[in-house]
C-alpha cells in the first residue's frame, strides 16, 4: 500500500536526499544520538550559540521555518502533492502569562490562515502552552487551589474557549495535544466541555488519546456513550503516545500503578481496537490518525472500505510529522485519502526539545535500521539503477 518510494520521495531531489541520509545515518547510531542530545542540552544550557548547525541540519528536515510566512515554502510543495499543513508552533514549557497569551494568539492566527488556505485543514495547540505544567498537575491531583492558582486557571480555561469559539467560527478543526497522563485529567475535562459546546453540528474540537495508556480504549467508549446522550460530535486524534519512558519512570519513581503498556504489541493492539470503535461510531466521531505505522494506517484504509466510506470523507484523516514516513504521507494522498502533516515552526532555539524527541525516536534499537533510514537507502538504491 505504502511502499511506492518513487511516490513517496517524489519531491525530494539527490542532493534532499543525499542531506537526509546523512541525517537518518548519523541520528541511528544511538550512541551517537545520545552524545549529540546531551551536547546539545549542554550547549543550551551554557548559551553556546548552535543556531546555525541546528538550522542546515535537522531542523531544515523536520521544519517548516521560523514563522507561518516563512513556512510557506514547505506548505506549498506539500499542497502540491495534495498534503494539507498543520501548523504547529513551538510552545513548549512556557512559564509567562505573556508568552501563554503570544501562543494563544499564534494559534488564533493559524485559524485566520487555515480558513484563507485550503493547504491548512486544521490548527492545533498544547495545552502547556497556555499555562503552568505544575497548574495542571494540582488540578489533575484535585488538590486545593490558591486564589492565585484559580485565577491561573480560570485564564488557563479562557485562552483555550477564545481558541475554541474561532475554530467553530472560522469553521476549521482544532487539535488539542495529549501530554503527560499526571496532567492530562486537567486536559481531558476542558476538551470534553468544548466539544460539548462547539461540536453541536460536527467535530471542530478534537482531543489526542494514546493508547500505550491502558485506559484509553475505556475512556473512549465513555466519551462516545456521553457523546450520544448529550448530542454533540466527537474530534479525536490517535496517536500512540510520546512520553513512554518518562510514563514508566515516574511511576517506578513514585511507586504507582504503571498507566502505559509495556509491551509495544499491547499498545499496538488497543491503537487498532480504537480505529475500529471509531469506524464503527463514524456517524457521530471524526477522527485524525495521528502515526507513523504502516498497519494501523493500512487497517484505516480497510476499515474505510469495510463501512463503504469515500476515500476523501473529511471526517477521516491521516497524520504524520513533517520529515518523517513520507511514503505513507504521499502515497495516501496519491490514492486520494484526506493526508495532513505536523509542520513544526518557531525559532530554532525554541525547536530544540522538539528536535531532540525526532533525533531520539529515530535512533535504532539494538543497531536495527530505522525505517526512514531503510527507505532511503532504497530510493537512493532505486535511482541509481533507474
Ligand atoms: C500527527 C501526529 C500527532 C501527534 N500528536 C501527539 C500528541 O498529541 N501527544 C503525544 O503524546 N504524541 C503525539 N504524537 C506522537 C505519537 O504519540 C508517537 O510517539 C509517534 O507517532 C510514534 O508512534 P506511531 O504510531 O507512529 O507508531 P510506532 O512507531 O509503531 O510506535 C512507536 C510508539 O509505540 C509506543 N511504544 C514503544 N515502545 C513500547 C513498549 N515497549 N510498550 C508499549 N508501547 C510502546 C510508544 O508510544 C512509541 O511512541 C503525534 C504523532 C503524529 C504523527
Amino acid at each position: 500500500m505504502f511502499n511506492n518510494l518513487k511516490v513517496a520521495f517524489a519531491d525530494k531531489s539527490d542532493k534532499d536526499l543525499n542531506r537526509a541520509y546523512l541525517l537518518f545515518k548519523t541520528i541511528s547510531n544511538p550512541l551517537v544520538s545520545k552524545t549529540l542530545s546531551i551536547l546539545t542540552k549542554l550547549a543550551i544550557a551554557l548559551r553556546i550559540p548552535i543556531n546555525n548547525i541546528v538550522r542546515a541540519t535537522i531542523y531544515k528536515h523536520f521544519c517548516g521555518g521560523t514563522t507561518i510566512d516563512n513556512s510557506k515554502a514547505t506548505i506549498d510543495k506539500l499542497w502540491k502533492f495534495g498534503i494539507g499543513t498543520i501548523l504547529d508552533f513551538s510552545a513548549e514549557g512556557k512559564e509567562s502569562e505573556e508568552e501563554f497569551n503570544q501562543v494563544m494568539k499564534e494559534t488564533i492566527v493559524s485559524l485566520h490562515k487555515a480558513k484563507e488556505e485550503k493547504s491548512i485543514p486544521f490548527a492545533v495547540f498544547k495545552p502547556t502552552g497556555l499555562t503552568y505544567f505544575r497548574l495542571l498537575e494540582k488540578i489533575a491531583a484535585n488538590k486545593n487551589l490558591s486564589s492565585i492558582e484559580k485565577k491561573e486557571k480560570n485564564d488557563f480555561e479562557t485562552r483555550i474557549e477564545n481558541i475554541c469559539r474561532v475554530a467553530n467560527l472560522n469553521q476549521i478543526p482544532v487539535f488539542i495535544d495529549a501530554e503527560e497522563s499526571w496532567i492530562q485529567d486537567t486536559i481531558d475535562n476542558i476538551a470534553l466541555k468544548m466539544m460539548k459546546k462547539f461540536n453541536k453540528n460536527q467535530a471542530y474540537i478534537f482531543n489526542t488519546l494514546q493508547f500505550y495508556r491502558k485506559d484509553r480504549l475505556i475512556y473512549l467508549e465513555k466519551i462516545l456513550e456521553y457523546a450520544k446522550k448529550n448530542n454533540f460530535f466527537i474530534g479525536i486524534k490517535l496517536v500512540r503516545g510520546a512520553y513512554h519512558e518518562k510514563e514508566i519512570k515516574r511511576a517506578k519513581e513514585m511507586d504507582y500503578a504503571c498507566p502505559v503498556h509495556k509491551i509495544k504489541k499491547d499498545t499496538d493492539i488497543d491503537y487498532n481496537k480504537a480505529l475500529k470503535i471509531c469506524m464503527k461510531n463514524i456517524n457521530i466521531i471524526s477522527i485524525c490518525a495521528g502515526t507513523h505505522n504502516e498497519d494501523s494506517s493500512t487497517l484505516l484504509i480497510s476499515l474505510l472500505k469495510k463501512y463503504n466510506i469515500l476515500n476523501n470523507d473529511k471526517r477521516i484523516y491521516f497524520s504524520q510529522l513533517l520529515g518523517m514516513s513520507d511514503h505513507i504521507s504521499y502515497n495516501a494522498a496519491k490514492k486520494g485519502f484526506n493526508v495532513a502533516k505536523y509542520v513544526p515552526y518557531g525559532p530554532v532555539k525554541e525547536m530544540l526539545p522538539y528536535l531532540i524527541r525526532r533525533a531520539e525516536e529515530n535512533t535504532s534499537i539494538s543497531g536495527q535500521m530505522g525505517r526512514e533510514l531503510s527507505n532511503i537507502i532504497d530510493e537512493k538504491k532505486r535511482r541509481k539503477s533507474s
